[in-house]
């Protein structure tokens, strides 16, 4: 295929304004349905409203005045979390649609894959979805897509991607103002690996963008990363391949490839993906960590951006500690392994990365319970937007501020005069304090209107303290947690309530105690029960005695045992699953 009729774009925009299904209609308009998207997988993901269907999702034939294009359709997914596979999959494309809802105008996301888009000097094609709607506001949204990106409103396309009007007007313009791919077709083969995923059968696929050269089957290529050698099994339409690749972790994302024998200078490549959160993940039977292991190993397999490690706890026995991206690729990540492994398992809350300076060194450390007593220590900042109609500004500055925020500011996005206007607030805010629960808090203090983003700020000193929880004086390592000093009789006060009420009585008092340094912020006493259950039953109950002997044999398995603590790990399960 020449390759000035090449196309190579990625559709870009906020979850839900319609990117599935503005690529399924331009498949259907240019009628070459020849998905390749991840089937099952999608299934769960959806239902998260995550988008991670990667790489290639079809690529099509369009004609047009006598000359036929190949245009090739690479996703991108649109959440928060995966704003590295975004860019990521940008490194494939020359262009993007920016696709925005009509109803719902700009949102955080809108903008944080424009910003992507530019950087990686993609012509970008606004394009507006869902003017069928009754609540749309093509002018108003037109507005502030000027005031916001600086596009000119008579460059903006109106579209249906669910009636299909319009939709030949945005092929049209993908012809017209997306450049070919540059590159030599002569000159020495470099390709860009920029994705990769594992088949059953046909082991490590890559994902490649051919920036010079020509590749064919048979191939002998090697990678400027490794300067591991491989023959070429399979190509297919359009850039990925298959070769003699053994182990995922082979395929390393922004490597280059080139020929064996020639010399070429490697493209620019990418930082690593970089682990946000990070948690501990346990069977809740001790005995099956070979089978969670061995699921969580195949479960990576499809995703390379978790991180894995060994880790053992006093409590819970073997386990893992993984990283993710974000806490919505933490929960998506978790519903698979329960889901397709039918695995039942204890997350322990989820941690950032922290920097512990010591004297001479400084360490990573995402697991409390490596961390020092108190600790006065970098913790990482993320910059935050938030775009919500102006009434509900002040809710939303209260949530970042209840939430250790600094550095606020705002800006409105237009200034028509109307009610609901809509404001982007930015302030800096701790990891932490994003990982757990803040999203869903937003959500439901802005009525669901307001849209979040976040990015990587660096790290900040902070006064941080490690807080422990004893049972009966003994400490329960997979409890500890990192918290603000600020914060501390709240969180002590709250986790203790919460042990005592899932913690079982025993024959003795038990002390429920959190403790920072050396002092107890928080207690509750569990009182003993009163007597042996059984020593009532005699004689003709006989029965009914062993009956209960046996049931709390039963039950003794399960049991986790904390210095004289009796612990079911169900009640790990209770207390870490709702947080
Ligand atoms: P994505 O998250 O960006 O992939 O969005 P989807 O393609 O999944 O669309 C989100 C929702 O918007 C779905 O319920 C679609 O049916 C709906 N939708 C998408 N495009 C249009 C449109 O042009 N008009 C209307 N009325 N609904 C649309
Ligand atoms: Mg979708």
């Amino acid at each position: 295929f020449p390759c000035n009729n090449i196309r190579n774009f990625s559709i870009i925009a906020h979850i839900d304004h319609g990117k599935s299904t503005l690529a399924d209609r331009l498949l259907e308009m240019t009628g070459t349905i020849n998905v390749n998207s991840k089937g099952a997988n999608q299934q769960v993901l959806d239902k998260l409203k995550v988008e991670r269907e990667r790489g290639i999702t079809g690529n099509m034939f369009y004609q047009q005045e006598e000359r036929s294009y190949l245009l090739n359709l690479i996703d991108t997914p649109g959440h928060v979390d995966f704003s590295w596979e975004v860019s990521r999959s940008m490194a494939a494309c020359q262009g993007a649609l920016l696709l925005v809802d009509a109803s719902q105008g700009v949102q955080a996301q809108s903008l944080s894959v424009f910003y992507a888009a530019k950087e990686r000097g993609l012509r970008v094609i606004p394009v507006l979805n869902k003017i069928d709607l009754p609540a749309a506001q093509p002018e108003r949204v037109k507005a502030q897509i000027h005031s916001i990106f600086g596009i000119n409103p008579a460059d903006v396309l109106h579209i249906s991607a669910k009636t299909g009007e319009g939709i030949s007007a945005v092929l049209q313009a993908i012809v017209e103002r997306i450049p070919p791919p540059s590159g030599e077709i002569t000159g020495n083969l470099k390709a860009f690996l920029f994705d990769s995923s594992y088949d059953r059968y046909r082991g490590v696929i890559s994902l490649v963008s051919i920036q010079d050269g020509v590749l064919r089957k048979g191939d002998r290529v090697a990678s400027c990363h490794t300067r591991k050698k491989y023959e070429i099994t399979e190509l297919g339409q359009v850039g990925y391949m298959a070769c003699n690749m053994k182990q995922s972790s082979e395929a390393h994302i922004g490597d280059t490839l080139h020929r064996v024998g020639e010399v070429v200078e490697p493209l620019p490549g990418f930082q690593p993906a970089k682990a946000m959160v990070y948690a501990g993940i346990y069977p809740v039977q001790s005995n099956d960590f070979p089978k969670l292991e061995e699921s969580i190993k195949r479960l990576v397999l499809t995703d390379r951006s978790v991180t894995v490690q060994r880790e053992s706890s006093a409590a819970l026995g073997q386990g893992c500690r993984l990283g993710f991206l974000g806490s919505l690729h933490m929960d998506v990540f978790r519903q698979r392994l329960e889901d397709e492994y039918d695995t039942n398992i204890v997350v322990t809350a989820p941690t950032v990365p922290y920097r512990v300076v010591y004297k001479d060194r400084t360490v990573v450390v995402s697991n409390p319970t490596d961390f020092p007593d108190v600790v006065d220590t970098p913790e990482p900042i993320a910059k935050a937007s938030i775009i919500v109609p102006e009434e509900y500004l002040g809710e939303m500055m209260d949530l970042c501020f209840e939430h250790r925020a600094e550095d606020f500011d705002h800006r409105y996005l237009e200034s028509s005069g109307e009610v609901s206007n809509r404001v982007m607030l930015t302030c800096t805010i701790p990891l932490s304090e994003i990982v757990t629960d803040f999203f869903d808090k937003l959500k439901s203090r802005s009525s669901g209107f307001a849209s979040f983003d976040y990015e990587d700020a660096g790290y900040k000193q902070s006064n941080l303290v490690k807080m422990i929880f004893l049972l009966n004086n003994r400490p329960v390592d997979a409890l500890a947690l990192i918290v603000h000093r600020s914060a501390e009789q709240a969180i002590g006060r709250m986790w203790v309530k919460k042990l005592h009420k899932v913690i079982p009585r025993q024959l003795f008092e038990v002390p429920i105690q959190a403790v920072v340094g050396k002092k107890v912020i928080a207690r509750e006493t569990l009182s003993a029960l009163r007597a042996d259950v059984t020593a009532g039953l005699y004689g003709g109950h006989y029965e009914r005695k062993m009956k209960h002997l046996e049931n709390q044999k039963e039950a003794k398995r399960k049991m986790k045992r904390i210095g004289r603590v009796e612990l079911p790990q169900e009640a790990f399960f209770d207390i870490l699953s709702n947080r």
